[in-house]
């Protein structure tokens, strides 16, 4: 395996760099390098530049909106994007239900939904976890009944991120209650205006309201929306829970993160000099940045892999990637609390939700680094907890 860039790939990198230069808003691109949260107009305004240049939907099947790149160029897109640094398209459209769609959805279903879900005209939310229901996925209650060319829901989601920004909501409903846990489970499409759905917020950690818990009552969903066949859809959340572990590991989050951890290091004291000539400081960042390298390459060799058996199942490989991935974006997020210090201390949600100016005494970027810092914790917990991961990796690597 030849883990050199080619040059053919090293000209794309510096394209890919100098069109984020030259078309990233100036006003997101600040926000992101703050830590601030990006309003809905400024995700969807991103997401459309990205898809009018083609771009917002790299891995799809080419006729569907895919660019044909290799893996790896793939990676160097995300890379470069994360270092920009620039918002990703939403997660829920790009990585999940739009290639479960291809996959699985109708000519029809594809030919409507999937242009506006690469354009971020319909945004999607993910209904799957329920109270009891978040590991052991395929415990979910929620009931749909079968109504003339309807489904009748009835039942509770939890955790359902973005679910007040939403205009669809990908869902796993039980319709056969009977069978055996996987058996009985379909997978729906849902317009979040139906009548019957209510949002409320759970305000997390770090004061932002990013996630919500749904209740559904009495939700009419017609047949045609139902993605596959029926009690099937456990097959298709399987699939598409393969293509969430894929992107997961960000490496150019946690690169950008050190990169902004060192540059800030120069501006803050430590004992009277500057916080960057910290013997401590040094050795944290020189450890962070060795692991950082180890899982590039980690990443590099999944990829290689996955070029050379191509159309394989999600390499169980993958869950390293997830799981060193998440631990990493949580150390760095730490390492940028700690460089601010007890600055980090005091809080303005407003000002993490983007307002332009805080009240602030000290450094207005050390607000920001408390709340993501917490933030970051969700992601050892969601796309399968890191013990989940490690589960996998015993029984599929490692054969235990
Ligand atoms: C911020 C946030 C956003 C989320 N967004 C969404 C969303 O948009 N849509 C959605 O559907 N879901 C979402 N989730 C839910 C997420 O997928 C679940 O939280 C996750 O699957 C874990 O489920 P749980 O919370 O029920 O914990 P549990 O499954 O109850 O797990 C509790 C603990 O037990 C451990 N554990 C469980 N089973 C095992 C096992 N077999 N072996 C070893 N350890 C085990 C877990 O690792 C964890 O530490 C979100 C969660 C968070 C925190």
């Amino acid at each position: 395996m030849d883990l050199l860039f080619t040059a053919d790939e090293l000209g794309f990198r510096a394209e890919v760099r100098d069109f984020f230069r030259a078309a990233l808003p100036a006003p997101i691109r600040d926000k992101c390098i703050l830590g601030q949260r990006l309003t809905r107009d400024e995700l969807k305004r991103w997401q459309r530049i990205l898809y009018d240049k083609g771009w917002a939907t790299p891995a799809w099947a080419r006729e569907w909106g895919g660019t044909g790149w290799s893996a790896v160029k793939q990676y160097i897109f995300k890379e470069e994007l994360h270092m920009a640094p620039a918002p990703e398209p939403l997660s829920f459209n790009v990585n999940m239900i739009g290639p479960t769609l291809i996959a699985f959805g109708t000519e029809e279903q594809k030919r409507h939904f999937l242009p506006k879900i690469a354009s971020l005209d319909y945004w999607f939310c993910q209904g799957f976890s329920e109270p009891g229901a978040g590991s052991d996925l395929a415990a979910l209650r929620t009931q749909a009944v079968r109504d003339g060319d309807h489904y009748l829901i009835n039942g509770q989601k939890l955790w359902t991120s973005t679910a007040h920004h939403a205009d669809w909501c990908f869902l796993l409903v039980r319709t056969d209650p009977q069978a055996k846990k996987q058996r009985g489970i379909t997978y729906l499409l849902m317009d979040m205006k139906t009548p019957g759905i209510t949002v409320r917020p759970i305000i997390t950690l770090d004061g932002n309201h990013e996630t919500n818990e749904m209740f559904l009552e009495n939700v009419r969903v017609p047949v045609t929306m139902r993605l596959g066949e029926q009690n099937k859809g456990w097959d298709y959340a399987k699939y598409l829970l393969g293509q969430e572990r894929g992107g997961i590991a960000r490496v150019g989050v946690s690169k950008m993160r050190v990169q902004r951890a060192k540059e800030l290091a120069t501006r803050v004291l430590s004992g009277g000099r500057p916080l960057a000539d910290n013997s401590g400081f040094r050795a944290r960042v020189a450890a962070l940045e060795v692991e950082l390298k180890a899982l590039e390459i980690t990443q590099m060799r999944v990829i290689s892999d996955g070029e050379r058996s191509a159309g394989g199942r999600a390499d169980p490989k993958s869950s390293i990637l997830k799981l060193k991935g998440s631990e990493l974006q949580q150390a760095t997020a730490q390492l940028l609390m700690d460089v601010a210090g007890y600055e980090a201390m005091e809080s303005d949600t407003a000002f993490l939700r983007g307002a332009s100016h805080s009240h602030c005494a000290g450094n207005e970027w050390a607000l920001t680094t408390a709340p993501n810092n917490y933030f970051a914790r969700h992601v050892s917990i969601v796309g399968g907890s890191n013990e989940i991961q490690r589960n996998i990796l015993a029984k599929q690597v490692l054969g235990l």
